[in-house]
């Protein structure tokens, strides 16, 4: 029986046609060029790496460059929100037809979470957000920010589901029992590695709801 669901956040709980991530990606490469000095022909490639081989540009930068992470999240994610999202009533009711326990688990930091989902209207919805900092830098997809909100929640990997858009995330929640969703919804090659681990693929969030039919 599934009791929980885990929601990932950015890209997921709105479209990634939006263009909010792709501002925090400006921003990102901003802080790297002006904060840690990286120049700009190096950002991307630098980027690429650090997203292979630790699952973040905030993990890689923290683990090489020594960054003070905190002021990292607060500068990447200073962003005005209603620029890019509104209420979305659809989600809404559809939250609200879901009588699961739902929780979000995101790589960004709670404050950014709650500023997205109060744009969107949908905050009454979720329990508890599992942030950056709950899993103390370790971002998904690193499999020990997993255990730990299972812990958290005192739950079984098999009472939950995750849903989230980029696949490889859905990895290790598989490893521990839980049903994935992939939401497959901005055709970009690099979020679609591990989407074997997926046992359904949704276009939009507001498909969710078949899951339960
Ligand atoms: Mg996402």
């Amino acid at each position: 029986m599934l009791k929980y669901l885990l929601f990932d956040l950015d890209d997921t709980l709105y479209s990634t046609s939006a263009g909010l991530m792709e501002e925090i990606s400006v921003r990102m490469n901003e802080y790297m060029m002006t904060r840690v000095g990286v120049p700009e022909s190096e950002v991307a490639e630098l980027r690429q790496f650090y997203w292979r081989k630790y699952g973040t540009t905030l993990r890689g930068l923290y683990i090489e460059r020594q960054i003070d992470a905190q002021e990292f999240l607060e500068f990447v994610h200073d962003i005005e929100i209603a620029k890019y999202i509104a209420t979305d009533p659809r989600l809404d009711a559809m939250l609200t037809q879901l009588a699961r326990h739902k929780f979000i688990f995101t790589n960004a930091p709670a404050s950014h979470a709650r500023r997205v989902l109060a744009a969107l209207g949908i905050a009454k919805h979720f329990e508890r957000i599992f942030d950056i900092n709950f899993i103390a830098y370790e971002s998904k997809p690193t499999p020990s920010g997993y255990a730990k909100v299972l812990s958290a929640l005192g739950a079984r990997g098999d009472e939950c589901l995750m849903i989230d858009d980029t696949a490889r995330n859905l990895v290790p929640a598989k490893a521990l029992g839980m049903r994935t969703v992939w939401l497959d919804g901005n055709h970009d090659p690099r979020t679609a590695e591990g989407c074997e681990s997926a046992d359904a693929v949704i276009h939009t969030i507001y498909e969710v709801e078949k899951m339960f039919h």
